[in-house]
């Protein structure tokens, strides 16, 4: 068996000349192992030492006990003629001690890790339970000062703003699109700002970048060859508010077509009778309501007269507490009664409806009768509520752009009334399908047609903004380029900024987020 040395337990290159505890603390006074010095300014040899003096190291813990190292370094004569140092101070190898460093390399390599992973505050809590001597303050400027290795020249960036504090101040964030990595943060959200950074990087041949003009802007100024992408994500959004648009701008023809429905209560289901009711009751007072308001009665008399709430007056008086109810033809109509007595009876299985009521003459389809049953389980569940408000335009843009499947049979009823009544929606609706499908599925070809559909249409002016980017929508649908993946660091970036707390200055974030990679 070998017998431990301390030898083994320091850095390379320096020789124990004795040993000590001071405390906690274990102290090793060491030596440089070579005899001579290299000038730093000739590079000349010598071993003619000048003086000797003591630095004083900090290395890696050792048994549960900080170590400190006492290294007797010396001063060396340059004897070349031709320098102009006279006295130099030994170097030693940067892997293992840099020059003026209060710590080993390796201790220091330690603390960078720990800052960079966790940032000042944790970092240093960590360290103290590592019986590592550093504090939060030597933690910040460690990482500060190693700061971030130099990118790799990128040829795919995405280019996106990201919030220093949300509303009031924003930075820039770029990203290597190929390699997966941030690779710059940006103070501000300048164009000047952002095309200094782009000019920089003359072989960057794609940026992908939201819809914003001034990163376009900055893109086309700074790098005229490359190829810009529109993000995916926010043409998908953009279309989504379009059609959202489309519905808030037909908004009145909607509450003519839902006010305008109405329903034969022998065709409802049970729940849906009860719902029914409901809203025979709300029409009723709305009636009353509107009624008084006609004779000139003052929302307080409409109040005393009615008994209603002041609330409730005002909804009806502002037009948002109209109705909705209607059900269509169905093929299943003449056998509702028989079903409905067997679903109540507690049989609620499709298949075994459907093979029932083929003995009772229904000529149907399956499908038929097991859509009757998940809509009749979903009615059970409705919400009676629900029918009871007009839908804003947020909740008729997505019942308008759900699949049927996925509406409760009330629902079906608005999205029926609305399709039936206002073509010009449904018109939008496929348009704006069309759009997002023609990126999903990336065909480009469709892009000439899809602009010449929608001109006339309802979301025109979402055309209009798509024609003035052309190029970028273009590449958006051609290209696998796409900036969602800069979303994704910026999520990053906002947990690494929080950790940091009031200390987030742009170098330290950018030597955590981009040292971290
Ligand atoms: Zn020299």
């Amino acid at each position: 068996m070998r017998q431990l040395r301390y030898g083994t337990l320091i850095p390379p290159g320096f020789i124990v000349e004795q040993a000590s505890r001071e405390g906690a603390e274990v102290r090793i006074a060491v030596r440089h192992q070579t005899r001579w010095g290299l000038c730093p300014g000739c590079g000349t040899q010598s071993g003619r030492v000048h003086s000797r003096y003591r630095r004083c190291l900090a290395d890696l813990p050792m048994a549960g006990r900080p170590v400190r190292l006492l290294l007797l370094a010396r001063r060396f004569r340059c004897g070349s003629v031709c320098c102009g140092r006279r006295i130099f101070t030994e170097r030693f190898d940067p892997d293992v001690l840099a020059p003026w460093a209060r710590r080993t390399t390796r201790l220091e390599a330690v603390v960078h890790t720990l800052a960079i992973a966790l940032g000042g505050r944790p970092a240093a809590r960590l360290a103290r339970r590592l019986v590592l001597p550093v504090g939060k303050d030597t933690l910040l400027r460690v990482v500060r000062r190693r700061g971030s290795p130099p990118p790799v020249p990128p040829t795919v960036v995405g280019i996106d703003d990201w919030a220093w504090r949300r509303n009031r101040r924003y930075g820039t964030i770029i990203c290597d699109l190929e390699r997966r990595r941030t690779i710059a943060l940006l103070p501000d959200r300048e164009p000047a700002t952002a095309l200094e950074w782009l000019s920089s990087q003359r072989q960057i041949a794609v940026v992908a970048r939201d819809r914003g003009g001034s990163y376009a802007l900055a893109a086309a100024k700074a790098l005229p060859h490359a190829t810009q992408v529109a993000d995916r994500w926010h043409l998908m959004e953009n279309a989504s508010r379009a059609f959202l648009d489309a519905v808030r701008t037909s908004i009145r023809q909607i509450r003519g077509v839902l006010g305008a429905t109405t329903v034969d209560p022998l065709l409802l289901t049970a729940a849906e009778r009860i719902q029914h009711e409901g809203y025979l009751r709300r029409e009723e007072t709305n009636l009353a309501i509107l009624g008084l308001a006609k004779e000139g009665a003052a929302i307080k008399e409409i109040v005393r007269r009615t008994g209603h709430s002041r609330g409730l007056v005002r909804k009806v008086l502002r037009g948002q507490h109209a109705d909705v109810f209607r059900v269509r033809e169905h093929s299943l109509e003449v056998h509702l009664p028989w079903l409905e007595a067997q679903w109540t009876a507690g049989l609620r299985n499709g298949a075994e409806l459907w093979r029932r009521l083929r003995q009772h003459g229904f000529r149907g389809s399956l499908r038929v009768v097991t859509e009757w049953a998940t809509r009749r389980r979903k009615a059970e569940k409705a919400d009676c509520s629900a029918l009871g408000r007009t839908p804003s335009a947020r909740t008729i843009a997505r019942l308008l752009t759900i699949g049927r499947d996925g509406l409760s049979k009330s629902e079906t009823i608005t999205v029926a009334a609305i399709e039936d009544g206002v073509p010009p929606l449904v018109e939008a609706r496929d348009i704006i399908a069309a759009f997002q499908g023609m990126i999903r599925k990336r065909s480009l070809a469709d892009l000439k047609p899809w602009l010449a559909r929608s001109q006339a249409s309802l979301v025109a002016s979402f055309a209009a903004g798509v024609t003035k980017d052309l190029a970028a929508v273009a590449a958006a649908i051609s290209l696998p380029w796409s900036n969602g993946q800069t979303e994704g660091q910026v999520t990053k970036l906002k947990l690494v900024k929080r950790q940091m707390y009031g200390r987030g200055k742009i170098d330290l974030l950018q030597a955590r987020v981009i040292g971290a990679a």
